[in-house]
């Protein structure tokens, strides 16, 4: 069966990536609200479950980092809640720039195999943009290429960055590209490159998926080159809304930010890091240390992205009853925040989601 009712799917149910959570009746989650305005959209998040009697019971946990033989880490209990629950929902951690701590959003990445990110982004009905018909879902690797974290100085005034990429993961990330689009009712996958310069390892990505889609003859493959991708989708987005665009991680990161300036901006984009033991839900944005502790944030991302938690997890009648009040909220208009052009707190807007589930 196909799973085409909302736009802001998971896996679930029938796929060979769930981690099969809420077995017994438990759905228990680990909560990791991040920093900036992290926990602040947690707290709307939680409010709003409540009210919509979602039975998730959620395990919070700090992941301030800690320093573990001279190297910074998550700490410990915070992965073995991940481990033990295998499904959470992160708020944005902020990551100092040129300096100081690795990522701490890769170390999760890469402690779970998180192989795939997704991050679908589409047209919020009653509020309006330049398209209303925004509807693209991009895949995005999420283990390696540019963020690997391989870089030296070689001679002063001489950088090198390695750009990493393996057949074993282009394989992986393509598989679930194909297998996300035929149990998501979209017929086509398309390979967004750079093969025309990274003629190797772009190069390698694309075979991948050439050889996955031979396992795939119902579904369309195409291949198209990153800059042209972005000045296709600017220009009409209509084309894509039965793709799935797939690709190597920094494009995917910058991508997906363009799509969401085309519906209204980072408060509006959720998204799912697909792992075969654990998945972690959370927003496209950062932790926006601009308006962060104002009540300025919008949650409706984080919020999305906590609705591709529940269906992950089987739960599709909350999932589909708080998706409507958020979009009934927002199309009514009066009770929007800062970001969307409204002049509600981040609690004035969830109250509004709240009176009407
Ligand atoms: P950002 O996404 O935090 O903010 C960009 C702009 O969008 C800001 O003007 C911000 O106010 C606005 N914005 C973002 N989310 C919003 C929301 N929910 N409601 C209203 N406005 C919102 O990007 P940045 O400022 O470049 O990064 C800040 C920090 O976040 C950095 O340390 C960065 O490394 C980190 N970051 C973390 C993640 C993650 O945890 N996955 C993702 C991106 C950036």
């Amino acid at each position: 069966t196909k799973l085409a009712a909302s736009a802001y799917q998971s896996t679930a149910p029938s796929s060979a990536y769930s981690t099969k959570p809420g077995a017994n009746g438990n759905y228990t989650v680990t909560l990791i609200p991040g920093d900036g305005i992290g926990p602040e959209i947690a707290e709307s998040v939680k409010s709003i479950f409540s009210a919509a009697k979602a039975p998730i019971q959620w395990e919070e946990v700090d992941v301030t980092p800690t320093l573990v033989n001279g190297k910074t880490a998550i700490p410990a209990d915070a992965i073995a809640s991940v481990k033990k629950n295998t499904v959470a929902l992160k708020g944005p951690l902020a990551t100092p720039i040129g300096k100081g701590h690795v990522s701490l959003n890769l170390t999760l990445r890469r402690t779970f195999g998180l192989f795939a990110n997704v991050r679908p982004c589409v047209s919020i009905k009653g509020y309006k943009t330049a398209y209303d018909d925004v509807n693209t879902v991009l895949i995005r690797e999420n283990t390696e290429g540019e963020y690997s974290g391989i870089e030296h100085e070689l001679v002063p005034g001489v950088v090198q960055s390695i750009k990493l990429i393996t057949y074993q993961a282009s394989e992986r990330v393509a598989r679930y590209a194909f297998h996300y689009a035929s149990e998501h009712g979209r017929n086509k996958v398309t390979a967004v490159h750079k093969a025309t310069v990274m003629k190797m390892s772009d190069g390698m990505f694309l075979e991948a998926c050439r050889n996955v889609a031979k396992d795939y003859p119902n579904v369309v493959y195409d291949e198209d080159l990153l800059d042209r991708v972005c000045l296709r989708v600017v220009q009409d987005p209509t084309p894509y809304a039965d793709t799935v665009m797939v690709m190597p991680n920094l494009y995917g990161d910058i991508l997906s930010d363009m799509c969401a300036g085309l519906i209204g901006g980072l408060g509006l984009t959720p998204s799912g890091n697909i792992g075969k033991d654990a998945s972690i839900f959370e927003a496209v944005h950062g932790s926006a240390p601009d308006i962060a502790g104002k009540g300025l944030a919008n949650p409706t991302a984080l919020l999305l992205s906590s609705l591709m938690m529940l269906r992950h997890m089987n739960l599709f009648k909350h999932a589909d009853n708080i998706e409507n009040a958020i979009f009934k909220t927002i199309a009514d208009g009066k009770a929007i925040t800062g970001d969307l052009g409204g002049k509600a707190s981040t609690s004035q807007y969830t109250e509004g989601i709240i009176s009407r589930i």
